[in-house]
């Protein structure tokens, strides 16, 4: 119902943030309104009430994800902070000189800096997958790479600069073989497809809340447990701990271990909300709506001779990213914004996709599946008035 520049808003940038439903503003109201206290704390019915709300936020991740055991959910801020957690608590104490981490091309900086900064500190390698022009990963290069010095392979799920599906499970079984730790970075997926983490064979996922319709500030590290109990706290304090002494500190259990201080306690029910929300609708029915949504606007964007689309996999999903001869893509999204048209543009956090392209942004469209089929009309009459201005 929302109006931008008088014009009915068409927000297209669900991959940088999603909008929020209803369910998960009322669910945090409701915490402020009704029954907001500290968490894992008092004795008093408040604290006990927002400690099992909490808790309860842990289990319906758990489920979502298919994880063993909510022991293995660590709440975080967010991806970045996960990624960081497991370069800092596993990183530093199981690399060693010599050793190596395989990424792709096309990872988020997020899954590109924390390991850049872990191979200066412990002398480890950094690899990287390359991807073809379609923006397909290439296995066999990444086959090739593997040997006995691996010791983590680390992958985006669905590329959030060009919307490649990559084939995780059949790299995560290779990566198993000799024994690598596999950490999938979920950001794009978790909202969008149907997540198994013990088909998929990871020992990390991440993901953050903010992308799958829950608040900001609110994230997840799903672990293996036999891991997450070897490794070390990532930040030390309150409430990670069962006792402290001047000598010395016993750490709580997993997850607690990696919750130091107080948590987010409305960002973890927000996002309990979220994902209730989501299996109310089915995430079955989601994915059959956006994946058709996604070949209508494809097939729209195509029939543009004008536009050439950035990332072109046979296995996409969810966003269409672009440009247009001699138009700069800021120029793009103002003209965009003046419709009423909200994408994202610039390099989206993938710099080397970018250089890999030989481009210096794109115009990003994302969809989520709260739009529609005449929103993806108004984006490609956005796409013809741009053309037409710049002609
Ligand atoms: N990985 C991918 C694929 C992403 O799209 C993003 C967010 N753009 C991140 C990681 C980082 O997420 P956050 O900024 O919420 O930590």
């Amino acid at each position: 119902s929302k109006e931008m520049n008088g014009k009915p808003l068409v927000f297209l940038d669900s991959a940088a943030s999603t909008q929020k439903p209803q369910v998960v503003i009322d669910a945090i109201a409701d915490l402020y309104s009704n029954y907001y206290a500290n968490i894992h704390r008092g004795v008093y019915q408040l604290s006990q009430v927002s400690t099992e709300k909490y808790e309860e936020a842990r289990e319906i991740v758990k489920n979502y994800i298919s994880a063993a055991s909510s022991d293995e959910i660590v709440f975080t801020r967010g991806a970045t902070e996960s990624i960081n957690l497991i370069a800092y608590s596993y990183g530093r104490y199981f690399l060693s000189e010599g050793d190596e981490i395989i990424v792709s091309e096309m990872e988020h900086h997020a899954n590109i800096v924390p390991w850049q900064q872990l191979a200066k500190e412990k002398k480890v390698v950094l690899r990287y997958i390359p991807m073809d022009d379609n923006g397909e990963l290439l296995l066999d290069e990444f086959y090739k790479m593997l040997n006995t010095r691996t010791k983590i392979v680390s992958l985006v799920h669905i590329s959030n600069s060009l919307g490649t599906i990559n084939p995780v499970k059949e790299i995560f079984n290779k990566a198993k073989e000799i024994g690598a730790i596999t950490i999938l970075d979920a950001s794009q997926s978790i909202q969008h497809t149907k997540i198994n983490v013990n088909e998929l064979n990871c020992d990390f996922l991440v993901f953050s809340g903010h992308k799958i319709y829950g608040p900001t500030g609110i994230g997840v590290l799903y672990g293996k447990l036999d891991l997450l109990k070897k490794m070390e706290p990532y930040q030390t304090g309150g409430d990670m701990i069962k006792s402290v002494t001047f000598e010395r500190t016993i750490f709580a259990d997993v997850p607690g271990k990696f919750e130091a201080g107080t948590q987010n306690i409305e960002g973890a029910i927000g996002l309990g909300a979220a994902i209730k929300y989501i299996n109310s609708i089915g995430l079955p029915e989601i994915m059959k709506y956006e994946h058709q949504l996604m070949k209508y606007a494809t097939d729209k964007v195509l029939e543009i001779p004008q536009v050439k689309i950035i990332g072109t996999a046979k296995e996409k999903a969810s966003l269409i990213s672009f440009i247009l001869e001699d138009v700069h893509p800021h120029d793009v999204g103002t003209i965009f914004d003046k419709l009423g048209v909200a994408v994202r543009t610039g390099q989206h956090c993938t710099e080397p996709v970018m250089r890999h392209f030989g481009i210096p942004a794109t115009t990003r469209a994302s969809f989520a599946f709260y739009n529609t089929f005449e929103e993806i009309n108004v984006f490609i009459e956005s796409i013809k008035y741009v053309i037409n201005i710049f002609d």
